[in-house]
Parts: structure tokens; sequence; C-alpha cells
């Protein structure tokens, strides 16, 4: 039978998953198909508990079900579990759904690629700004990399706070008013707020203080070039924007719903560079 895997999410009509998958199938000259769905948070848990008489390999869940898809999956990985989070599902041979979270692996493998491993050995204390489901991912795999000490900084401060008891002894929740000081001792800034995305303002941080050689990395990616990517380059830092970690967060599935890992290659990343330049 033809391998069916999807995304789901609400709204999911700007989801570049299918794109990266339905490269991969192309690439391997696979008869998989890889569908995007659009399921009202209502349906959600139905959906989930269908997936292997509706005949699904698994799939990606994405905004809002992923904190819904860790309650209700049967057998999330200790990591989901951890971070209350998944964005990959799969049906395993007895008919149980199983998740995980690939997005902090993702965010890494991106930094990886984008910079050599050399880049966490050099880190230090990271600051990690937002407290959502992005951060949560982004830390606690800076954490699991080594990083020293991560300093999370949230609008919302319980939230921050609420992150940092994910890893009381390594992450710490940070005020606002405190990132100035911060900042000069972070050689690793990620964003991993809204903000930069089109209708929402830029970050409101100067990175004068952020110590030479140190790196900025965004995980928005529409646009590619956020503004404060744009600064970080402008101060000569190095910056690496949100697309690595989208197309390296997606090999995991792939291997799991079609038996083949996949590679994150120039083609791949120019294709989807080019729909975003065309439909942001
Ligand atoms: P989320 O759980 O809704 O969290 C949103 C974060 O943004 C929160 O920390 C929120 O602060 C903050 N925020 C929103 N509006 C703000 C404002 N006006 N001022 C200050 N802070 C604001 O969302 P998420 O799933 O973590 O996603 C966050 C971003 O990461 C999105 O842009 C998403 O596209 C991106 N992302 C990228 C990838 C990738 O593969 N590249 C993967 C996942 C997510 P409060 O807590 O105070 O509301």
């Amino acid at each position: 039978m033809t391998a069916r895997a999807f995304v789901v999410g609400h709204p999911i009509a700007h989801s570049r998953s299918p794109l990266i998958h339905g490269h991969w199938l192309a690439e391997h000259g696979m008869a998989g198909s890889y569908e995007r769905l659009d399921v009202l948070p209502e349906a959600f848990p139905a959906f989930l508990r269908g997936l292997a008489e509706a005949g699904w390999r698994g799939g990606n869940v994405t905004i809002p079900h992923k904190e819904a898809a860790a309650r209700l999956v049967d057998r999330p990985t200790d990591h989901a579990r951890r971070l209350g989070s998944v964005n990959t599902v799969w049906v395993e041979s007895d008919g149980r759904i199983a998740g995980d979270s690939t997005d902090g692996a993702g965010f890494l493998a991106g930094l990886d690629a984008a910079l050599g491993s050399s880049w966490s050995a050099e880190a230090g204390t990271a600051l990690v700004l937002g407290a959502g489901g992005a951060a949560r991912a982004v830390a606690m795999a800076l954490v699991e990399r080594g990083i020293e000490r991560v300093l999370v900084a949230n609008r919302t401060a319980e939230r921050a706070a609420d992150l940092a008891r994910l890893a009381p002894d390594r992450i710490g929740a940070l005020a606002v008013a405190d990132l100035p000081g911060a900042l000069a001792q972070a050689n690793l800034l990620v964003n991993t707020t809204r903000l930069g995305m089109p209708g929402e303002p830029a970050l409101p941080v100067s990175l004068e203080a952020l110590p030479e050689g140190a790196v900025v990395a965004d995980c928005v990616y529409v646009p590619l070039e956020t503004p404060l990517l744009a600064a970080a380059r402008a101060r000569g830092l190095r910056a690496v924007d949100g697309l690595g970690m989208l197309l390296h967060q997606a090999v995991p599935g792939f291997a799991r719903w079609f038996g083949v890992r996949p590679r994150v290659t120039p083609a791949l990343r120019a294709r989807i560079v080019a729909d975003l330049q065309a439909s942001p």
C-alpha cells in the first residue's frame, strides 16, 4: 500500500511542509503522498485516534495542536513528554500512535549546518527570547547540547519561569528589563517570539552589547532576513535564519513514514526560498 503522511493544523494553507516532503518523495522516486489537513481543535482528538483506521503512516502536527498531541498520543517519547509538545506522529505496528518533538533537534541541526558544530563549544551563555513552544524546544536542545547556561526572557514573565522549571539548574528566567546586561554575556542569541514576522513589529532589542563573535539565530523564517538578522549582519555578527530549523525538523518524520532518511540539500533550500519569496 502507498505510504500516506500529512501535516495537520489550523490554519494550514501556508505550511511549506508539503513542498519539503514532496521534494524528498520525488527525489527518491517514491509513490507516497504527503497531504495538508485543516482540522479544528475540537475535531483533533478523533482525527488522531482514527489514524491507523484511515490508513495514515503518520504526519506532522502544527499550531494549534502540538500540546494536545502530546497529551493524546499513546506513546510520547520521553523528550516529548517533558516538553509537553509533539510535532511528529507515527502509527506503530500494533496500531498505537507514537509521537516526538523534532523542533529542538531541527534547530541544532540548522545551526550546525550553517556554522559547523564548533559553535556550541563557544556558546557559554545562550539567551533565548520568548517562552512559547519553540522556546521550550530550543532551550532544552541547548541544554542537551551542553550549553552551560540558558537564559530566557519573555513578555509574560510567568511563562519564562515555567520554561526554566524544565531544567532549573541550567535554565534561568530573566526579566525583560535585565536584557541589556544579559546581552553582554551571551554568545548566542535566539529569537523564538513571533516578532519580525509580517504584520508584527521588529524585536525591540539592541544588539550593541553582544560580544564580538556572537551568533544571532531566528526561528522566524517568513521573512528569511528578519530585522533582527539584518541588524546582526550589520554589526558583523554571524546570523542564522529559521529555514534550516524548518528543513531539519522534517527529516525524522520522513524517515519514519517512508523508510528513507532524506538529506537537506542546497537544492531543497533553494526551492523553499523561491516559494517563500513568491508567496510570503
Ligand atoms: P507560541 O507558543 O505562540 O509563542 C509565541 C512567543 O512569542 C511567546 O513567547 C510570546 O510571548 C511571544 N510574543 C508574541 N507576540 C509578542 C509581542 N507582541 N511582544 C513580545 N512577545 C511576543 O509560538 P511558537 O510555536 O513558540 O512559535 C514562535 C515563533 O517560532 C513563530 O514565529 C513560529 O513561526 C516560529 N517557529 C519556527 C519553527 C521553525 O521550524 N523554524 C518551528 C516552530 C516555531 P507571550 O508568552 O508573552 O505571549
